[in-house]
């Protein structure tokens, strides 16, 4: 092994906490800072207390992955409880099934279509092109025809990104599954799950360990980096640099809280796809644990609203804009030329990463490091694509 090297990591969120563990369990040191007073980033959850529900505190997490690495990751720091995510969507005063099936198509169109004749039936008002789709919008279109992009898509992706969908990277529609089958399973993956004592839980157990060291309250720029042989930082890329070039977009949410009795909506996520509507879902958490739902007889519930975030704001999602890659570049680039600092994590690579992937990506930048340790090389700006 190589001498033990003292690392800075910026973020107890997933990100952080898997790096730093990867790193202690190499030998050497990590010093975890978060300016939250908690650990587990935006897939926190904490009990209510005033009805004892678990609550997700920054929005509806759902483990979900085909990566059996990840997955037995996982499932050494916390009991994954069995639990199968299922959306409605609410549209013109109706209640459909998300992700867009067969339930979506018959009774949207008023119908009784077979899979093959629902499959044909979309194709015909699917839009053709050449190549990749470029946008939501183009991909949209493509995908399920004018009418159900629309009524599910339209509305619901201008509240949630607050521009129009043909500025926005198709790839965000790619996230979801179009079945002709009865399957109304909101994700195709092989393993799905939610911790049992929630994600925060697990996220201790990872930290959990000799050589890691937990200060909450602390922002990096309270920090003398020089301390330290190396940073990851899984903040804001652009916030690393002082904003130089500009700000990056992103969107932020605010959640608004209410305590109703129980059951509220019956299941744990309401899409309200109507643009006249404004908040985008709602979420009843007591859903996410099936297992202690019984106990309960009020519910909490969240509605979501989506707006730009502004200097003050948690920044949750990376835009992205179609037309924003230039500024990103800019920050690719001064990255790059920086030493001693390895950027990852959704902000830190400004990538709209789900925890499966966070959790891969975050063990990849661990075994970068410490092999760039071993050879006495420095460690790269990123280590995957931006
Ligand atoms: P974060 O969780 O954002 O952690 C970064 C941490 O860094 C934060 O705690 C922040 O306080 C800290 N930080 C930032 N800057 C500084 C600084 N300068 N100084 C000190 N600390 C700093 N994924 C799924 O797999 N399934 C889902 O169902 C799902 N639903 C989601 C719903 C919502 C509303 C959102 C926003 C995300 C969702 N995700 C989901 C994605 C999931 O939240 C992320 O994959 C995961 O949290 C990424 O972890 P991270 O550590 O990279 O980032
Ligand atoms: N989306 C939509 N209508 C829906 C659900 C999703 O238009 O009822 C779009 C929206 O643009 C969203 C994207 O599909 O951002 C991906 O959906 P997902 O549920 O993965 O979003 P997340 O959980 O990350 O907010």
């Amino acid at each position: 092994m190589s001498e033990p090297r003292c690392l800075l990591i910026v973020g107890a969120g997933l990100t952080g906490a898997v790096v730093a563990r990867s790193l202690a369990e190499a030998g050497h040191h990590a010093t975890v800072i978060d300016e939250r007073d908690h650990i587990a980033g935006n897939c926190h959850t904490e009990r209510d207390p005033e009805t004892g529900v678990m609550v997700h505190v920054y929005g509806p997490h759902i483990f979900h992955t085909d990566d059996a690495e990840v997955w037995a990751f996982i499932n050494r720091h916390c009991q994954m409880m069995p639990y199968r995510h299922q959306v409605k969507a609410r549209v013109g005063g109706q209640v459909y099934a998300m992700p867009v099936n067969l339930h979506t198509i018959n009774q949207f169109f008023g119908t009784a279509l077979s899979p093959q004749e629902a499959r044909d039936f979309v194709a015909r008002q699917a839009a053709h092109g050449e190549g990749e789709a470029r946008s939501f919008e183009e991909q949209g279109l493509r995908f399920v025809g004018r009418a159900l992009y629309e009524a599910f898509f339209q509305g619901y992706t201008r509240k949630q990104w607050g521009v129009a969908p043909d500025r926005l990277p198709a790839a965000i529609l790619k996230r979801l599954p179009l079945r002709f089958t009865y399957d109304d399973n909101y994700f195709f993956h092989r393993h799905q799950g939610i911790p049992r004592e929630g994600y925060t839980a697990a996220v201790a157990s990872i930290l959990n360990h000799p050589g890691i060291a937990l200060h909450l309250a602390t922002p990096f720029e309270r920090i003398a980096p020089d301390r330290f042989d190396h940073i990851v930082y899984t903040g804001p890329l652009d916030r690393y640099f002082g904003h130089a070039f500009g700000r990056l977009g992103y969107r932020t949410l605010r959640f608004e809280r209410e305590v109703v009795a129980a059951p509220y909506q019956g299941t744990a996520v309401m899409n309200y796809c109507d643009p006249d509507v404004p908040h985008t879902r709602i979420t009843e958490h007591m859903y996410f644990a099936p297992w202690e739902m019984a106990q309960f007889d009020r519910s909490v519930i969240t509605r979501e609203y989506s707006a730009a975030a502004g200097p003050a704001d948690i920044p949750y999602y990376p835009l992205r804009l179609l037309d924003d890659k230039a500024l990103l570049d800019q920050y690719v680039a001064r990255a790059r030329a920086s030493a001693g600092v390895t950027f990852a994590g959704r902000l830190g690579s400004y990538a709209y990463l789900d925890m499966d992937a966070a959790i891969r990506r975050a063990l990849d930048v661990g075994a970068h490091l410490c092999a760039a340790f071993e050879k006495g090389a420095s460690p790269d700006a990123f280590v995957h694509p931006v």
